[in-house]
């Protein structure tokens, strides 16, 4: 009878805990997978730190209705941190460190409930999902014995680059001599040999010693995904292939599921309920920005955004102000509160004719709604810093990207742009009002059709890959079913 069914099946339904780095470029992806995973019937718990939890629930109406699904909640733990400490930029590791001592108790005390003490009455957690810059997470759930997956909100190419640095090091390319010529080609990072500079590798490479622990998290975050039972990437086949079996020489089972932000409702069995976590904020988006370039051309308008942590000096700021100003092009700017490195500076120090500029042609918010942003006519390029989530949302709208990253992954990413996918242009390590603005002109009017046209079949190959028997299709449908394997 059904009576007696009940309990059996309950038995056999896997409880998934995700625990993210508690950052913008982490929790969508993270979110959108949990969102996945409820679809098709499974048990998840996800972890916020009371940081997070308090910045995304108030911008992101999203997660409200994710939070009434029968199957899904969040659970909230401490992070050690000040309520109103501020985030961008190396703060990376500061939240690593506090997250380390301080979120520890709480999060062991998740994974190990009295049995039969469930509030909701849902079965003990069978697997975490732990998010690769995260070690906490894998080695607390190790410690109790639980099933870990690792997941990367970055790309292959990053993570491979990652873990070829110790190599690096071993034999003396790392550190770089104090002349070190930084266009010099790296030829020791299998599948990069011909196209890897000293100036695409992560930026910490380029002071080993000063960013020492960056550097141990990183090497971390690949081994970790070593040893963990499976490994799952938030990107596709057919942007990665060949960094994909790289990647797999190392993490054999490795379950490549993006663009993540792409899957759709109909995309996945079971899914008859309405939440969209593409939506998922730290900040309040101003979506009179949609209204302003409903008023543009199309393909008139440069979308520059640097994400989330990245920081600008006042004086890049300046030069990239100025350089939108001279190129004559339309521009949506994202400028965050905390974008300029110890502030923003004096108003009414900023030079008449930006003023007038920016009046005629600019159009400067404090954040965007970037997916809608990217799928507007209007835009006709994005300057961006290559962090992975707008490298991929870029991609998806098939939008050609001018690139100038900031840290970590970007040097990588912003190569594989230029160099590899030939769907943007690279700006790294340069700086002034006239290349900015050259590189703007060229990209929209220059070389900006034949970049579009690639960038286009890109996004074609994305949707492809999401759809019914597409490659990230399938690989998450794989992925339910290694998850489901821990309830036998
Ligand atoms: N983003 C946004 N509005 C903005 C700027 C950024 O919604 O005005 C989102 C963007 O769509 C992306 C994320 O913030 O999903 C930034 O992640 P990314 O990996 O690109 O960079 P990070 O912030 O981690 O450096």
């Amino acid at each position: 009878s059904g009576e007696e069914q009940r309990p059996i099946e309950e038995e056999m339904t896997p409880h998934v805990l995700m625990f993210p780095f508690p950052i913008q470029g982490h929790m969508p992806p993270m979110l959108k997978l949990a969102e996945l995973l409820s679809n098709v019937g499974l048990y998840v718990t996800f972890v916020n730190t009371e940081y997070s939890h308090r910045r995304f629930m108030h911008h992101s109406s999203a997660l409200a209705r994710l939070e009434q699904r029968p199957c899904f909640r969040f659970r909230t733990i401490p992070d050690g941190l000040p309520e109103d400490d501020p985030r961008p930029a190396l703060h990376f590791m500061v939240i690593e460190e506090s997250l380390r001592t301080r979120s520890r108790e709480s999060y062991r005390e998740l994974l190990t409930p009295t049995i039969g003490q469930d509030p909701d009455g849902w079965p003990p957690v069978s697997c975490v999902i732990a998010d690769a810059v995260l070690p906490l997470a894998l080695d607390v759930a190790e410690e109790v014995g639980i099933h870990v997956l690792i997941f990367r909100t970055g790309g292959a190419c990053s993570f491979w680059a990652f873990h070829c640095i110790p190599e690096l090091v071993k034999v003396g390319v790392l550190p770089f001599p104090e002349d070190a010529n930084l266009d010099e080609i790296v030829s020791s990072v299998p599948g990069m040999e011909g196209f890897l500079r000293r100036r695409d590798l992560p930026s910490f490479c380029r002071d080993v010693k000063s960013s020492d622990n960056i550097f141990r998290l990183l090497k971390t975050v690949t081994t970790n995904a070593a040893r963990a039972e499976a490994f799952i990437i938030n990107t596709f086949e057919s942007l990665e292939a060949p960094m994909l079996s790289h990647v797999r020489s190392l993490c054999p089972i490795t379950y490549a599921v993006g663009p993540l932000h792409t899957f759709v409702k109909t995309s996945i069995p079971q899914n008859e309920l309405d939440s969209s976590t593409n939506s998922v904020n730290m900040w309040e988006e101003d979506c009179d920005c949609i209204r302003w370039l409903d008023m543009k051309l199309d393909k008139s308008v440069v979308y520059v955004s640097f994400g989330s942590i990245a920081v600008l000096s006042r004086e890049e700021l300046m030069e990239f102000w100025q350089g939108l100003v001279d190129s004559g092009k339309q521009f949506l700017w994202v400028v965050r509160p905390d974008l300029v490195a110890g502030g923003s500076g004096e108003k009414d120090t900023i030079p008449e004719d930006i003023e007038e500029g920016t009046r005629q042609r600019g159009c400067i918010v404090g954040w965007a709604p970037q997916d809608e942003v990217l799928a507007h006519p209007a835009v006709g390029c994005f300057l961006t810093h290559s962090g992975w989530n707008s490298t991929l949302e870029s991609v998806t709208r098939g939008v050609p990207m001018i690139c100038w990253p900031f840290f970590t992954d970007q040097q990588v990413n912003s190569r594989f742009v230029s160099a590899v996918w030939k769907i943007g242009v690279d700006m790294k390590d340069k700086i002034g009002r006239s290349i900015v603005a050259e590189t703007i002109n060229n990209v929209m009017d220059g070389e900006g059709e034949e970049l579009r046209r690639s960038t286009v079949e890109m996004a074609e190959a994305a949707r492809i890959s999401v759809e019914k028997g597409g490659s990230s299709y399938i690989d998450f449908l794989k992925l339910v079913q290694h998850i489901k394997s821990f309830c036998r």
